[in-house]
């Protein structure tokens, strides 16, 4: 089942032209949309779905600088920046609170790297303190776990998925976004080797500059362009809980749950790395370029399993012509069911953990399908081989608090102005010209 999401009407008619053309409807096509039209660009936004119907309303909603990759400080570090001031610029709550996330453990392993994060973390001066055990229980009061230790980064936060992504899409449309959704981009079109139209099930809009934000479903749509995109999905489990007393003001990480303290006065709830790695024609096809992340991922707690997903939705590998229906359009939305298994156990161990939360109830829960890059960094980047098409793509399951940093890069780089933060480390080429491409965390 989808979990609720604020809805956004539509623009109905499409228009003819535009200077930029947005293919997907999330944080990374909404953000980068916003940011467009206040350069003055005339953007049109196409979604097949509804605004924020996939990963970015069934995220965590954690907006965390904490153990992030070092290739993506600098970008995270300016995204928080703005997270602190879009509500204000926009006039509107995008449901942002710094309200600090903290990670706590029983493994000297996790203390290590974390004690090993921190020392890389800190030329780009990011908060962040490492926990003693007594420090560690100290910030976790009411807790009956005890700690080895923990870390805890006080300027992250936390935000509302269900809120954000279509408070910014209003803003986007006060800037003169039109905004379409139930309308797949079926494809492009090109005139003499470059970008010229975008074919949507609605119409065709003419433009010399597309951003493909779509997500999950973005190998697909290059592949039809006979653009590699090596992508791959891991199915994951959240609930959403009945309101509870307040044990954490942001998040919690701890080694057999994870909560966030949701505006409505309940929790977001996972298990930290408990997702399922389906099988896939998609995934067999990148299985080699994979296969580093997805062992790390395993020896996380990641399954691997033959589903649905073998014949339906993102990673299958059909084709289609532009002039009838594309696979967007069969899987309007994609929603993945929630592995009840997790639910059950991250329930009990919450309770078990804060006696204070005895009584609290599964509210609903929801699957959620994480778009990876095998180095687990996105691509912000033109696409050399198709002049006109850019993507920003692939957050690895990272990428709704980099999100409005995101967006803000994408726009220079289809507007060609001077770029928010350094753009090479999520170049596109990375992945198709042989440079190694280490996981980072996750
Ligand atoms: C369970 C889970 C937990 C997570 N927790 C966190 C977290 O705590 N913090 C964090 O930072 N990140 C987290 N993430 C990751 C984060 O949600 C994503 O990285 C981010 O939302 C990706 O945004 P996006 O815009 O790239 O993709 P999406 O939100 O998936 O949006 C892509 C959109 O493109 C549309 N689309 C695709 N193809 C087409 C087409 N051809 N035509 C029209 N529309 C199309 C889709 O319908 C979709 O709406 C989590 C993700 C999941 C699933």
């Amino acid at each position: 089942m989808s979990p609720p999401v604020e809805r956004v009407h539509s623009d109905e008619t499409l228009p003819d032209s535009a200077d930029v053309v947005v293919i997907g409807g999330g944080i990374a096509g909404v953000t980068a949309a916003y940011f467009l039209a206040k350069k003055g660009h005339s953007v049109a936004l196409i979604e097949k779905g509804w605004i924020a119907g996939e990963q970015s309303s069934r995220n965590w909603g954690w907006c965390r600088q904490q153990n992030r990759d070092e290739r993506e400080l600098p970008l995270i570090k300016y995204s928080l920046d703005l997270w602190s001031r879009l509500s204000e610029e926009i006039g509107a709550d995008v449901s942002f609170r710094r309200a600090g996330l903290l990670y706590v453990t029983t493994q000297q392993s996790d203390l290590d790297e974390w004690e090993q994060w921190s020392s890389l973390a800190r030329p780009y001066q990011v908060h962040s303190r490492m926990l003693t055990a007594e420090e560690a229980q100290a910030m976790t009061p009411g807790c009956t776990q005890k700690w080895l230790g923990g870390v805890h980064a006080p300027t992250d936060g936390r935000a509302e998925p269900s809120k954000a992504v279509p408070a910014l899409a209003e803003a986007a449309r006060k800037l003169g976004v039109t905004l379409h959704q139930a309308c797949a981009a079926r494809g492009l079109e090109t005139t003499a080797g470059r970008v010229a139209a975008v074919v949507t099930e609605k119409g065709r809009i003419r433009t010399q500059a597309v951003l493909c934000a779509g997500g999950a479903w973005s190998s697909m749509f290059c592949r039809h362009h006979g653009i590699d995109l090596p992508q791959a999905g891991v199915r994951s489990t959240v609930f959403a809980t009945t309101a509870a007393p307040e044990v954490t003001a942001g998040g919690l990480s701890t080694p057999t749950f994870v909560i966030r303290r949701r505006l409505d006065g309940g929790y977001t709830v996972s298990i930290r790395g408990r997702g399922r790695l389906e099988l896939t024609p998609q995934g067999l096809r990148y299985a080699r370029k994979f296969w580093p992340i997805f062992r790390k991922r395993r020896e996380g707690g990641v399954k691997i399993r033959l589903g649905r997903s073998f014949v339906e939705g993102p990673e299958t590998l059909g084709r289609w012509s532009l002039d009838g229906p594309s696979p967007f359009e069969r899987v309007r939305v994609l929603d993945p069911a929630p592995d009840t298994s997790v639910v059950g156990e991250a329930l009990a161990q919450l309770v078990a953990a804060y006696p204070a939360l005895a009584g609290i109830r599964m509210a609903h829960a929801w699957g959620g399908w994480i778009d990876n890059m095998p180095d687990a960094v996105p691509v912000i980047s033109p696409v050399p081989q198709l002049p006109g098409l850019f993507l920003s793509t692939g957050y690895s399951g990272h990428g709704f608090g980099i999100g409005p940093g995101a967006g803000r890069l994408a726009a220079d780089l289809v507007a060609g102005d001077t770029p928010v933060v350094d753009p090479t480390p999520f170049r596109y080429t990375r992945l198709i010209d042989g440079s190694p491409l280490p996981p980072g965390p996750m």
